[in-house]
């Protein structure tokens, strides 16, 4: 004890892999994450979780109030194989897709479907022609100050962990607000920094 100084501090890593005993929260069950309580796994996984793998509506739920927190609009669940960002939306029908790009925290960008009726996000289109054409088309050449101006004129603050914004109250900002900060979010999180608990 004397020789390893420290070194031997007890890991809560190992505490939190171990599943036999019930974890401090949801944790998946499954690939490089498994056993990790979903407030420590990564966004790019959550969501491509959500995305990819059948979860149990427990999980989901609990993925889907993660991310909400970290101020990302998950994917509504996928009702039927038929639902996806083609369209038609599974929620209102509607055939006519809205594709705009969406900027993670970790600065990659996908290309975000959602129905053009309703708003129903839809999940991502594949990052080729012409969905990137039409994402390019809508997109703002100055993001960063249309977000900032446009949250000052509808009185919602956009709060910044450093790494992502969001909007704060979210369902008070517009439709255009909220396309923009997917479009920058990551952009705009560098050049404010870390916001969170300072007066504005
Ligand atoms: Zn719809």
């Amino acid at each position: 004890m004397d020789s390893t100084n420290g070194r031997d501090a007890p890991t809560d890593t190992l505490g939190t892999v171990t599943v036999s005993d019930q974890p401090a929260g949801p944790c998946l069950w499954f690939g490089k994450h498994k056993g990790i309580p979903l407030p420590d796994v990564p966004t790019d996984y959550l969501l491509w979780a959500l995305a990819t793998v059948k979860l149990s509506s427990g999980i989901w739920a609990a993925a889907v109030a993660e991310l909400a927190s970290r101020g990302i609009q998950p994917p509504l669940r996928r009702e039927s194989p038929s639902a996806c960002w083609r369209g038609p939306c599974h929620r209102c029908g509607d055939r006519q897709v809205n594709y705009r790009w969406h900027e993670y925290r970790n600065g990659v960008r996908q290309v975000r479907a959602s129905c053009a009726r309703c708003g129903q996000q839809l999940g991502h289109a594949p990052r080729t022609s012409p969905y990137t054409d039409e994402a390019d088309r809508h997109a703002s050449e100055t993001p960063t100050l249309d977000v900032l101006l446009l949250a000052e004129q509808e009185g919602v603050k956009i709060v910044s962990d450093g790494q992502q914004v969001h909007c704060e109250p979210w369902g008070k900002a517009s439709e255009k607000l909220k396309d923009l900060v997917r479009q920058c979010g990551h952009q705009l999180a560098g050049l404010l920094g870390d916001t969170r608990g300072k007066g504005c």
